[in-house]
């Protein structure tokens, strides 16, 4: 009896609607009024049947049977020899006999990725693609505002192209499984309960095939390793926690029919946020925080921004007094955009406290001939006030 899902040209992963569809088909293509076998015919339907049936297929894909475990091979011999690391618990009996049960647990499904069905040599991989990988790439600002260009080296293992993976150059049929790859054993599924449950054989691994010969490109390994380089553009606009995704360059797996992509983050490296002199980066846009004298916060500055990524560079502030916390603006000044030009660059002032010796009369009457206002006479009638503290660090929000 051949296996229900190949009947149909399919694995045991099929959909519902790709076993109907391929059962429509093979019926069209097979039926006896058209000149096919009868008993070929037959095959399909039943296949058919079974697999669209929830509960017969969860049965068959179980047992391996389409009528709950009674065909297929009996109790198998030597199971504990096999490396497998289940716990034997009494005689294997006929199915269905009481307080009978191999402890088999999902080991198996774990260790195989629920196995390549009954029947037949396991098929190469689950199919689909393997994992991804991802690296983090350091960069400072400096980086991300000039772009930079990274080789990437390391080994990528590849299927054996001279014996396509088998790692084999002569083979023969495994002797203990007789070539099928798999073989049955009792498994428990409930109080009492067995069900007859095909693994992949342990002599062979499911391959079917015993090695004679091994390949002389890949010395049996199945595999062959590379050096592969990876040239990695970052250009500008890019930013902190961008993924670069580079298709299919992860090694070729076992299980896997096509290999993952190595997804590559570019990570700002140079943050220890909150320090005078550094930049926080939004957007396409820079802040940083600069000290100024009370008396610059009042009469104008010059910046010196030493470790402005695009290189050192003065600012120049003219427009009048600032109080402490204002945020002064410079177009152009932030980081390079994507399509071109370059976000603001917003520079918030700390203004330092003010000095604390008194004006003399003669200060004071200079500063209000410029700032206008009356100068305060001393009133002797009134309580005189006294600095306790001056919390010039006051931070004010600029949002
Ligand atoms: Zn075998
Ligand atoms: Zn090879």
């Amino acid at each position: 009896m051949s296996d229900l899902y190949e009947r149909l040209g399919l694995n045991s992963s099929a959909s519902k609607e790709e076993i109907r569809r391929a059962y429509k088909d093979l019926a069209r293509e097979k039926h006896p009024d058209r000149g096919g076998n009868a008993e070929e015919f037959k095959a399909i339907q039943e296949a058919h049947e079974v697999l669209t049936d929830e509960e017969r297929r969860r049965m068959y894909d179980m047992t391996g049977s389409v009528d709950g475990g009674a065909g297929g091979g009996g109790p198998p011999g030597g199971m504990a020899a096999g490396g497998f690391p289940f716990h034997f618990m009494g005689g294997a009996g006929p199915f269905g006999m009481p307080g009978v049960a191999f402890d088999v647990g999902d080991v198996f499904s774990h260790l195989f990725g629920g196995g390549g069905g009954p029947g037949g040599p396991r098929p190469r991989g689950r199919g689909g693609k393997g994992p991804n990988k991802q690296h983090d790439i350091g960069m400072t600002l400096g980086d991300f505002y000039r772009g930079k260009e990274i080789k990437l080296k390391f080994n990528q293992a590849r299927r054996c192209g001279t014996c396509d993976g088998s790692g084999a150059d002569k083979t023969e049929p495994c002797g203990q499984c007789g070539g099928a790859g798999s073989k049955t054993i009792m498994r428990a599924i409930g109080p009492g309960i067995m069900a007859q449950t095909r693994v992949p054989c342990d002599g062979c691994g499911g391959d079917g095939k015993r090695v004679l010969r091994a390949c002389g490109a890949c010395h049996g390994k199945k595999f062959v390793e590379r050096e592969k380089m990876l040239e990695i553009k970052i250009t500008q606009g890019m930013k902190d926690g961008q993924n670069l995704v580079f298709e299919g360059e992860c090694s070729d797996m076992l299980e896997f029919e096509r290999p993952g992509d190595v997804v590559l983050t570019l990570r700002r490296n140079d943050m220890g946020l909150g320090e005078l002199d550094e930049y926080e980066w939004t957007g396409d846009d820079l802040t940083i925080r600069k000290s100024v004298t009370f008396a610059e916060s009042i009469l104008g500055f010059t910046l010196h921004l030493d470790k402005h990524p695009g290189g050192a560079r003065k600012v120049v502030w003219r427009g009048g007094p600032l109080i402490h916390g204002a945020v002064v603006q410079r177009e152009g000044g932030g980081m390079p955009r994507a399509s071109g030009g370059f976000g603001v660059l917003h520079i918030q002032i700390h203004v330092a406290p003010p000095p604390t010796v008194p004006w003399s009369p003669e200060d004071a009457a200079k500063l209000m001939s410029v700032l206008g206002g009356a100068v305060a006479t001393g009133d002797d009638s009134a309580t005189t006030l006294k600095l306790d503290s001056c919390d010039s660090r006051l931070v004010v929000d600029r949002e």
